[in-house]
C-alpha cells in the first residue's frame, strides 16, 4: 500500500500518519521526494483499510502496490537509489566500474591487475575467491587466502573490493574483506543466502540468474531489502537462450525495464553475458547507451593462462581503451564516470 501525502504536509503530519500505521503493527518506509512525501506500507492490505486514511486531510491518495516486489519497486521509492562504495557510485547518473580477474589466482596476478585497472580509472576490484564452477574438478578458488590477497591488492591501489559469497556459512568472513558482497547467478534464488546478506551493512551485488526473469531478479532483491539492507546493485549478466554463438544472451532491455519498475541501480556484466573477449567492448558501450549504472568486466593480463574464463577476459590495454571511450561517451548519455 502506498500513501501519498499532499504537498506541504508537515513533519508532525507525517509522524501522525506513521504512528497510526505502526500502531497496527505494519512496517513503513518513508520516501521524501521534492514534490511529495510517500509512505510505503507492508502488510495485509485489507487490515490497513481499518484506518480511514483518506479521512486525514493531508493524505492525498491511498493506492495498492501493484508489483509483487514492494521495497524494490519505484512505486514505493520514487528516487533512484545511489549506492556509493569507497568513492565509486552506482545509480542516479553515476556510472561505476568494477574490473578484475575472474578468480584471484595469485598475489602477483591480483596486484598486477589492480594496478592496471586503477590506472585506467576503475573504482572497484573484482575477483572470486570462492568460485562456482560447473565441474567439481575445476579450480574452486583460494578461499580466505584469496580474500586476503584481493583486499591487500585493492588497498595498495586505493580500490574497493567486490567478491562472491556462495554459502551462508561464509558470509561473515567474506564481508570482513569485501566492500561489495556479490551473489552469483547460480545463487540468485538461494533465499537463505539472500536473507543473510540482507543483514550486512555492506552493499550487495545481485546477479541475475541464468534463467531468471526480471521480476524474479527483483523478488530476490526484495529478500535482501526486507532484512534492512537497502544497498542492492542489480547485475544483468546474460540469460540462457537457444543462441550458441555467445555463452549467454545479453538481455539489455533489462536495464530500462528495471529502471522503469525499480529504484535500484543495475549494472551490466558483458564478460559473462557473451563469454567472448571480442564482444566485451561493444556490449559494454551498449550497456552505457541503454542507461546502465555501471559495468563489471573481467580483466586478465594473460587470458590464455587464466584458471577460469580466459576466453571472455580482456587485457589491461583493452580495458584502458574501453575506459577512454566511456569517458568520451558518458556526457552524451548523461552519465558521470568517477
Ligand atoms: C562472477 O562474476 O564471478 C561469476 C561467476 O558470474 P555469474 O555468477 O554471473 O556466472
Ligand atoms: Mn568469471
Amino acid at each position: 500500500m502506498i500513501i501519498v501525502l499532499k504537498p506541504g504536509a508537515s513533519d508532525s503530519d507525517i509522524d501522525h500518519v506513521l504512528d497510526r500505521i505502526k500502531s497496527l503493527g505494519f512496517e513503513t518506509m518513508l520516501s521524501r521526494g521534492v514534490q511529495r512525501t510517500i509512505i510505503g506500507v507492508i502488510g495485509e492490505e485489507e487490515r490497513l483499510r481499518e484506518i480511514a486514511l483518506e479521512a486525514i486531510p493531508y493524505v492525498e491518495q491511498v493506492m495498492p502496490v501493484l508489483k509483487p516486489y514492494k521495497r524494490a519497486s519505484r512505486e514505493f521509492h520514487e528516487a533512484d537509489t545511489v549506492v556509493e562504495v569507497k568513492g565509486t557510485a552506482f545509480g542516479g547518473g553515476a556510472f561505476g566500474v568494477i574490473a578484475g580477474p575472474c578468480a584471484v589466482e595469485s598475489e602477483a596476478l591480483a596486484f598486477a591487475v589492480a594496478e592496471k585497472v586503477k590506472a585506467a580509472g576503475a573504482g572497484i576490484l573484482r575477483g572470486g575467491a570462492y568460485k562456482p564452477r560447473t565441474s567439481p574438478y575445476s579450480f574452486q578458488g583460494l578461499k580466505e587466502d584469496g580474500l586476503k590477497i584481493l583486499r591487500a591488492a585493492a588497498d595498495k591501489f586505493g580500490l574497493g573490493v567486490c567478491t562472491e559469497v556462495m554459502d551462508t556459512r561464509d558470509v561473515t568472513l567474506v564481508a570482513r574483506y569485501a566492500d561489495i558482497v556479490q551473489i552469483g547467478a547460480r545463487n540468485m534464488q538461494n533465499y537463505n543466502l539472500l536473507s543473510e546478506v540482507g543483514l550486512l551493512e555492506k552493499p550487495v551485488l545481485l546477479k541475475r540468474g541464468l534463467s531468471a526473469t526480471i521480476k524474479e531478479l527483483l523478488m530476490s532483491a526484495e529478500y535482501v531489502l526486507r532484512q534492512g539492507n537497502a544497498r542492492v546493485i542489480l547485475c544483468e549478466r546474460g540469460v540462457r537462450t537457444f543462441e550458441d554463438s555467445t555463452r549467454n544472451t545479453l538481455d539489455l532491455a533489462a536495464v530500462p525495464i528495471v529502471h522503469k519498475n525499480s529504484h535500484l541501480p543495475i549494472i551490466v556484466d558483458p564478460s559473462h553475458a557473451t563469454g567472448r573477449w571480442d564482444l566485451v567492448e561493444p556490449m559494454a558501450i551498449a550497456a552505457m547507451a541503454a542507461g546502465a549504472d555501471g559495468i563489471m568486466v573481467e580483466v586478465h593480463p594473460n587470458p590464455e593462462m587464466a584458471l577460469s574464463d580466459g576466453a571472455q577476459s580482456i587485457k589491461p590495454e583493452r580495458f584502458e581503451s574501453l575506459m577512454a571511450r566511456f569517458r568520451q561517451l558518458a556526457p552524451g548519455f548523461s552519465k558521470t564516470l568517477k
